[in-house]
Protein backbone atom coordinates (compact mmCIF):
# COMPACT_ATOMS: atom_id res chain seq x y z
CA UNK A 1 0.00 0.00 0.00
CA UNK A 2 2.93 2.20 0.33
CA UNK A 3 4.32 4.39 -2.28
CA UNK A 4 8.39 3.40 -2.04
CA UNK A 5 10.17 1.14 0.80
CA UNK A 6 10.79 3.59 3.84
CA UNK A 7 14.28 3.72 3.93
CA UNK A 8 14.38 6.27 6.80
CA UNK A 9 12.18 4.15 8.86
CA UNK A 10 13.53 1.12 8.44
CA UNK A 11 17.36 2.58 9.44
CA UNK A 12 15.28 4.21 12.32
CA UNK A 13 13.85 0.88 13.65
CA UNK A 14 17.67 -0.30 12.92
CA UNK A 15 19.58 2.15 15.60
CA UNK A 16 16.71 1.82 18.17
CA UNK A 17 17.52 -2.18 17.85
CA UNK A 18 21.09 -1.00 18.55
CA UNK A 19 20.70 0.93 21.23
CA UNK A 20 18.30 -1.41 22.74
CA UNK A 21 21.55 -3.73 23.16
CA UNK A 22 24.25 -1.22 24.45
CA UNK A 23 25.38 -1.62 27.92
CA UNK A 24 26.70 2.24 28.09
CA UNK A 25 24.13 4.72 28.51
CA UNK A 26 25.83 6.69 26.84
CA UNK A 27 26.29 4.50 23.18
CA UNK A 28 22.28 3.90 23.90
CA UNK A 29 21.15 7.56 24.06
CA UNK A 30 23.27 8.09 20.80
CA UNK A 31 22.18 5.55 19.03
CA UNK A 32 18.50 6.94 20.14
CA UNK A 33 19.29 10.33 19.17
CA UNK A 34 20.62 9.14 15.51
CA UNK A 35 17.28 7.18 15.16
CA UNK A 36 15.53 10.10 15.76
CA UNK A 37 17.51 12.85 14.06
CA UNK A 38 16.71 10.21 10.68
CA UNK A 39 13.13 9.57 11.48
CA UNK A 40 12.68 13.11 11.31
CA UNK A 41 14.53 13.99 8.27
CA UNK A 42 12.52 15.18 5.59
CA UNK A 43 14.28 13.56 2.92
CA UNK A 44 15.06 9.92 2.12
CA UNK A 45 18.04 8.68 2.84
CA UNK A 46 18.85 7.74 -0.92
CA UNK A 47 18.75 11.48 -1.50
CA UNK A 48 21.57 11.95 0.70
CA UNK A 49 24.35 10.15 -1.22
CA UNK A 50 26.60 12.07 -3.24
CA UNK A 51 28.42 10.67 -6.32
CA UNK A 52 31.52 9.64 -4.66
CA UNK A 53 29.42 7.06 -2.40
CA UNK A 54 29.27 9.25 0.77
CA UNK A 55 26.51 10.75 2.73
CA UNK A 56 25.85 14.10 2.99
CA UNK A 57 26.19 15.16 6.97
CA UNK A 58 23.30 14.26 8.50
CA UNK A 59 23.00 16.18 12.54
CA UNK A 60 23.74 13.67 15.49
CA UNK A 61 24.41 10.58 13.10
CA UNK A 62 27.70 9.64 14.14
CA UNK A 63 30.82 7.34 12.19
CA UNK A 64 28.94 3.93 14.03
CA UNK A 65 25.15 5.03 12.96
CA UNK A 66 26.22 5.98 9.51
CA UNK A 67 27.98 2.22 9.15
CA UNK A 68 24.30 1.24 9.22
CA UNK A 69 22.69 3.68 7.06
CA UNK A 70 25.44 2.24 4.48
CA UNK A 71 24.61 -1.20 4.88
CA UNK A 72 21.06 -0.60 4.50
CA UNK A 73 21.72 1.73 1.24
CA UNK A 74 23.82 -1.00 -0.16
CA UNK A 75 22.23 -4.12 1.17
CA UNK A 76 18.88 -3.50 2.47
CA UNK A 77 19.89 -4.67 5.87
CA UNK A 78 22.30 -4.24 8.29
CA UNK A 79 25.21 -7.00 9.37
CA UNK A 80 26.15 -4.72 12.06
CA UNK A 81 22.70 -4.36 13.87
CA UNK A 82 22.41 -8.22 13.03
CA UNK A 83 25.51 -9.41 14.59
CA UNK A 84 25.04 -6.74 17.70
CA UNK A 85 21.61 -8.22 18.58
CA UNK A 86 22.33 -11.90 17.67
CA UNK A 87 25.49 -11.71 20.44
CA UNK A 88 23.33 -10.28 23.39
CA UNK A 89 21.15 -11.42 25.77
CA UNK A 90 18.43 -9.09 24.44
CA UNK A 91 17.60 -10.05 21.41
CA UNK A 92 13.71 -11.52 22.46
CA UNK A 93 13.15 -8.16 23.41
CA UNK A 94 14.23 -6.42 19.93
CA UNK A 95 12.23 -9.00 18.51
CA UNK A 96 8.54 -8.04 20.45
CA UNK A 97 10.04 -4.09 20.00
CA UNK A 98 10.07 -5.16 16.67
CA UNK A 99 6.66 -6.03 16.31
CA UNK A 100 5.68 -2.25 17.61
CA UNK A 101 7.24 0.04 15.19
CA UNK A 102 4.68 -1.39 12.44
CA UNK A 103 3.48 1.31 10.04
CA UNK A 104 4.53 3.73 11.27
CA UNK A 105 5.61 6.31 8.94
CA UNK A 106 8.91 8.40 8.62
CA UNK A 107 8.99 12.11 8.24
CA UNK A 108 10.53 11.54 4.52
CA UNK A 109 7.69 9.40 3.65
CA UNK A 110 5.13 11.69 5.28
CA UNK A 111 6.40 14.05 2.71
CA UNK A 112 6.91 11.81 -0.35
CA UNK A 113 2.82 10.51 0.46
CA UNK A 114 1.49 14.04 0.48
CA UNK A 115 3.78 15.34 -2.40
CA UNK A 116 2.34 12.37 -4.48
CA UNK A 117 -0.86 14.43 -5.66
CA UNK A 118 -2.02 11.55 -8.04
CA UNK A 119 -2.93 9.42 -5.10
CA UNK A 120 -6.98 9.23 -4.46
CA UNK A 121 -7.80 11.40 -1.26
CA UNK A 122 -7.60 14.25 0.87
CA UNK A 123 -4.89 16.70 0.07
CA UNK A 124 -3.28 19.94 2.63
CA UNK A 125 -5.98 22.00 0.49
CA UNK A 126 -8.99 19.90 2.22
CA UNK A 127 -7.95 20.59 5.59
CA UNK A 128 -9.49 23.55 7.28
CA UNK A 129 -8.28 22.91 11.01
CA UNK A 130 -7.23 20.83 13.20
CA UNK A 131 -8.98 18.97 16.07
CA UNK A 132 -6.35 18.05 19.06
CA UNK A 133 -4.17 20.23 20.77
CA UNK A 134 -2.66 20.94 24.19
CA UNK A 135 -2.78 24.16 25.83
CA UNK A 136 -0.64 25.43 28.64
CA UNK A 137 -3.78 24.93 30.45
CA UNK A 138 -2.88 21.02 30.54
CA UNK A 139 0.71 19.96 29.63
CA UNK A 140 0.83 21.93 25.89
CA UNK A 141 3.76 24.69 26.14
CA UNK A 142 1.74 27.74 24.48
CA UNK A 143 -1.40 29.86 24.90
CA UNK A 144 -4.04 30.35 23.33
CA UNK A 145 -3.00 33.15 21.51
CA UNK A 146 -0.43 31.22 19.92
CA UNK A 147 -2.60 28.66 18.96
CA UNK A 148 -4.50 30.91 16.75
CA UNK A 149 -1.68 32.37 15.35
CA UNK A 150 -0.26 28.80 15.33
CA UNK A 151 -3.20 27.59 13.47
CA UNK A 152 -3.52 30.85 10.52
CA UNK A 153 -0.04 30.32 9.57
CA UNK A 154 -0.66 26.94 8.25
CA UNK A 155 -4.15 28.31 6.53
CA UNK A 156 -6.65 27.10 9.04
CA UNK A 157 -10.14 28.74 9.56
CA UNK A 158 -10.69 26.82 12.93
CA UNK A 159 -9.13 24.91 15.58
CA UNK A 160 -10.30 23.01 18.56
CA UNK A 161 -8.12 22.97 21.74
CA UNK A 162 -8.43 19.85 23.87
CA UNK A 163 -6.78 20.20 27.07
CA UNK A 164 -6.45 16.74 29.04
CA UNK A 165 -9.31 16.47 31.82
CA UNK A 166 -8.99 16.54 35.59
CA UNK A 167 -8.79 12.96 36.07
CA UNK A 168 -5.30 12.84 34.09
CA UNK A 169 -3.09 14.61 37.25
CA UNK A 170 -0.15 12.81 35.54
CA UNK A 171 -1.11 15.29 32.14
CA UNK A 172 -1.68 17.87 34.51
CA UNK A 173 -5.28 18.08 33.58
CA UNK A 174 -7.47 21.23 33.87
CA UNK A 175 -9.96 21.81 36.35
CA UNK A 176 -13.36 22.87 35.91
CA UNK A 177 -12.28 26.35 37.15
CA UNK A 178 -9.46 26.83 34.76
CA UNK A 179 -11.85 25.51 32.63
CA UNK A 180 -14.01 27.89 32.67
CA UNK A 181 -11.29 30.85 32.48
CA UNK A 182 -10.48 28.65 29.62
CA UNK A 183 -13.74 29.51 27.93
CA UNK A 184 -13.62 32.85 28.45
CA UNK A 185 -10.29 34.00 27.28
CA UNK A 186 -11.45 31.66 24.28
CA UNK A 187 -14.57 33.82 23.27
CA UNK A 188 -12.81 37.31 23.69
CA UNK A 189 -10.21 35.56 21.41
CA UNK A 190 -13.15 34.70 18.86
CA UNK A 191 -14.18 38.20 19.41
CA UNK A 192 -10.98 39.54 18.39
CA UNK A 193 -10.47 37.72 15.00
CA UNK A 194 -14.46 37.51 14.44
CA UNK A 195 -14.50 35.51 10.71
CA UNK A 196 -10.79 35.52 10.25
CA UNK A 197 -10.08 32.45 12.61
CA UNK A 198 -12.95 30.20 15.63
CA UNK A 199 -11.54 28.56 18.27
CA UNK A 200 -13.36 25.89 19.71
CA UNK A 201 -13.55 24.86 23.38
CA UNK A 202 -12.81 20.96 23.92
CA UNK A 203 -11.44 18.45 26.21
CA UNK A 204 -9.46 15.75 25.90
CA UNK A 205 -11.58 13.31 28.18
CA UNK A 206 -10.28 9.82 29.98
CA UNK A 207 -11.33 6.70 29.08
CA UNK A 208 -11.83 4.93 32.20
CA UNK A 209 -11.34 1.16 32.56
CA UNK A 210 -15.12 0.34 32.15
CA UNK A 211 -15.83 2.43 29.19
CA UNK A 212 -16.97 5.41 31.41
CA UNK A 213 -15.40 9.20 30.70
CA UNK A 214 -13.46 10.73 33.62
CA UNK A 215 -15.92 13.82 33.96
CA UNK A 216 -19.97 14.00 34.26
CA UNK A 217 -22.26 14.78 31.26
CA UNK A 218 -23.01 18.22 32.60
CA UNK A 219 -19.15 19.15 32.67
CA UNK A 220 -18.51 17.96 28.67
CA UNK A 221 -21.68 19.79 28.11
CA UNK A 222 -19.76 22.69 28.96
CA UNK A 223 -17.27 22.31 25.47
CA UNK A 224 -17.93 22.05 22.02
CA UNK A 225 -15.67 18.84 21.12
CA UNK A 226 -15.60 16.08 23.30
CA UNK A 227 -12.45 13.68 22.84
CA UNK A 228 -12.64 10.38 24.05
CA UNK A 229 -9.22 8.99 24.27
CA UNK A 230 -7.36 6.01 26.58
CA UNK A 231 -4.58 6.50 28.50
CA UNK A 232 -4.31 3.64 30.73
CA UNK A 233 -3.98 -0.12 30.37
CA UNK A 234 -2.38 0.01 27.15
CA UNK A 235 0.60 -2.43 28.43
CA UNK A 236 -2.14 -5.18 28.56
CA UNK A 237 -2.79 -7.96 26.53
CA UNK A 238 -6.26 -9.06 27.04
CA UNK A 239 -8.86 -8.23 24.95
CA UNK A 240 -10.72 -4.56 25.83
CA UNK A 241 -13.75 -4.80 22.62
CA UNK A 242 -16.28 -3.90 25.54
CA UNK A 243 -14.64 -0.87 27.08
CA UNK A 244 -13.98 1.00 23.63
CA UNK A 245 -17.48 -0.14 22.65
CA UNK A 246 -19.00 1.78 25.57
CA UNK A 247 -16.61 4.55 25.23
CA UNK A 248 -17.82 5.10 21.62
CA UNK A 249 -21.80 4.60 22.96
CA UNK A 250 -21.83 7.85 25.29
CA UNK A 251 -23.68 10.48 24.60
CA UNK A 252 -21.81 13.73 23.73
CA UNK A 253 -18.39 12.02 22.67
CA UNK A 254 -17.72 12.99 19.25
CA UNK A 255 -14.21 11.77 18.30
CA UNK A 256 -12.38 8.62 19.88
CA UNK A 257 -9.07 10.07 19.85
CA UNK A 258 -5.63 7.73 19.44
CA UNK A 259 -7.65 4.77 19.57
CA UNK A 260 -5.28 1.97 20.38
CA UNK A 261 -2.48 4.43 22.49
CA UNK A 262 0.19 2.56 21.11
CA UNK A 263 3.78 4.10 21.20
CA UNK A 264 6.55 3.61 18.89
CA UNK A 265 8.69 0.63 19.64
CA UNK A 266 7.70 0.42 23.62
CA UNK A 267 3.91 0.09 23.95
CA UNK A 268 1.18 -1.86 21.67
CA UNK A 269 -1.80 -0.21 23.13
CA UNK A 270 -5.38 -1.64 23.39
CA UNK A 271 -6.26 -5.27 21.88
CA UNK A 272 -9.47 -4.86 20.52
CA UNK A 273 -12.13 -6.23 17.74
CA UNK A 274 -11.60 -3.36 15.89
CA UNK A 275 -13.94 -4.07 13.14
CA UNK A 276 -16.82 -4.02 16.02
CA UNK A 277 -16.09 -0.77 17.21
CA UNK A 278 -15.27 1.08 13.83
CA UNK A 279 -18.92 0.02 13.25
CA UNK A 280 -20.17 0.99 16.36
CA UNK A 281 -18.71 4.51 15.92
CA UNK A 282 -19.67 4.64 12.32
CA UNK A 283 -23.67 3.94 13.66
CA UNK A 284 -23.03 6.64 16.04
CA UNK A 285 -21.45 9.32 14.24
CA UNK A 286 -18.64 9.27 16.05
CA UNK A 287 -15.53 9.99 14.12
CA UNK A 288 -12.17 7.67 14.82
CA UNK A 289 -9.07 10.01 14.95
CA UNK A 290 -5.73 9.46 13.22
CA UNK A 291 -3.37 10.97 15.75
CA UNK A 292 -0.49 12.59 13.78
CA UNK A 293 2.05 12.41 16.83
CA UNK A 294 5.36 10.89 14.70
CA UNK A 295 5.44 8.53 18.14
CA UNK A 296 1.83 7.90 18.29
CA UNK A 297 0.28 6.91 13.96
CA UNK A 298 -2.97 6.30 15.56
CA UNK A 299 -5.16 4.67 13.72
CA UNK A 300 -2.30 3.51 11.30
CA UNK A 301 -3.34 3.67 7.50
CA UNK A 302 -3.95 -0.32 7.99
CA UNK A 303 -6.46 0.04 10.83
CA UNK A 304 -7.70 3.81 9.35
CA UNK A 305 -8.56 1.54 5.85
CA UNK A 306 -10.80 -0.98 7.47
CA UNK A 307 -12.54 1.91 9.36
CA UNK A 308 -13.21 3.36 6.05
CA UNK A 309 -14.87 0.19 4.75
CA UNK A 310 -16.87 0.33 8.18
CA UNK A 311 -18.32 3.98 6.92
CA UNK A 312 -16.50 5.73 10.21
CA UNK A 313 -15.84 9.18 9.47
CA UNK A 314 -12.09 10.19 10.37
CA UNK A 315 -10.39 13.31 12.54
CA UNK A 316 -6.87 14.16 11.85
CA UNK A 317 -5.34 15.51 14.65
CA UNK A 318 -1.92 16.92 15.20
CA UNK A 319 -1.90 16.15 19.03
CA UNK A 320 0.27 18.82 19.38
CA UNK A 321 2.09 20.11 22.80
CA UNK A 322 3.34 23.45 21.39
CA UNK A 323 3.55 25.02 17.76
CA UNK A 324 6.10 23.51 16.30
CA UNK A 325 3.89 20.60 16.65
CA UNK A 326 1.07 21.55 14.86
CA UNK A 327 2.87 20.24 11.99
CA UNK A 328 2.01 16.91 13.18
CA UNK A 329 -1.33 17.10 11.43
CA UNK A 330 0.58 15.96 8.14
CA UNK A 331 0.99 13.04 9.37
CA UNK A 332 -2.44 12.25 9.95
CA UNK A 333 -2.63 13.39 6.20
CA UNK A 334 -0.44 11.03 4.92
CA UNK A 335 -1.84 7.95 7.07
CA UNK A 336 -5.24 9.29 5.83
CA UNK A 337 -4.28 9.51 1.87
CA UNK A 338 -2.61 6.03 2.21
CA UNK A 339 -5.65 4.72 3.62
CA UNK A 340 -7.72 6.45 0.62
CA UNK A 341 -10.46 8.63 2.89
CA UNK A 342 -12.01 10.97 0.45
CA UNK A 343 -12.08 14.47 2.23
CA UNK A 344 -16.13 14.20 2.52
CA UNK A 345 -15.58 11.62 5.64
CA UNK A 346 -13.19 13.60 7.22
CA UNK A 347 -14.25 16.25 9.82
CA UNK A 348 -11.37 18.64 9.79
CA UNK A 349 -12.23 19.26 5.94
CA UNK A 350 -15.77 20.73 6.64
CA UNK A 351 -16.96 23.87 6.59
CA UNK A 352 -17.53 25.46 10.31
CA UNK A 353 -21.47 25.02 10.12
CA UNK A 354 -21.66 21.72 9.64
CA UNK A 355 -18.82 20.86 12.15
CA UNK A 356 -21.24 22.59 14.51
CA UNK A 357 -24.05 20.77 13.36
CA UNK A 358 -21.86 17.28 13.73
CA UNK A 359 -20.76 18.01 17.04
CA UNK A 360 -24.07 19.40 18.65
CA UNK A 361 -26.06 15.64 16.97
CA UNK A 362 -23.63 13.56 19.67
CA UNK A 363 -26.00 14.71 22.63
CA UNK A 364 -29.13 13.67 20.57
CA UNK A 365 -28.43 9.84 20.24
ZN1 LIG B 1 -4.16 11.65 24.87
Amino acid sequence: MRSALDTNAKVGALLRDLAAVQTSQQSKWGYKRAAAAILDLDEPLESLLQSDGSLRKIPHVGPSSLRVVHEVLQTGRSETVDRAVGGSTKAGEVARSRELRDNFLSSAQVAEVLRFEKRRGVQLKHYRGDLQMHSEYSDGRVSLEQIVEGCLARGYAYCAVTDHSYGLPIAHGVSMSNLEKQHAEIDALNRRYQARFHMLKGIEANILADGTLDMTAAELRTVDVVLAAPHSKLRVVHDQTARMLAAVSLPGVNILAHPRGRKFGTRPGISADWDQVFERAATLGVAVEIDGDPSRQDLDFELAQRALQAGCLFALDSDAHSIEELRYADTAMAHARLAGIPPARIVNCWALNKLRDWLGEAWRR
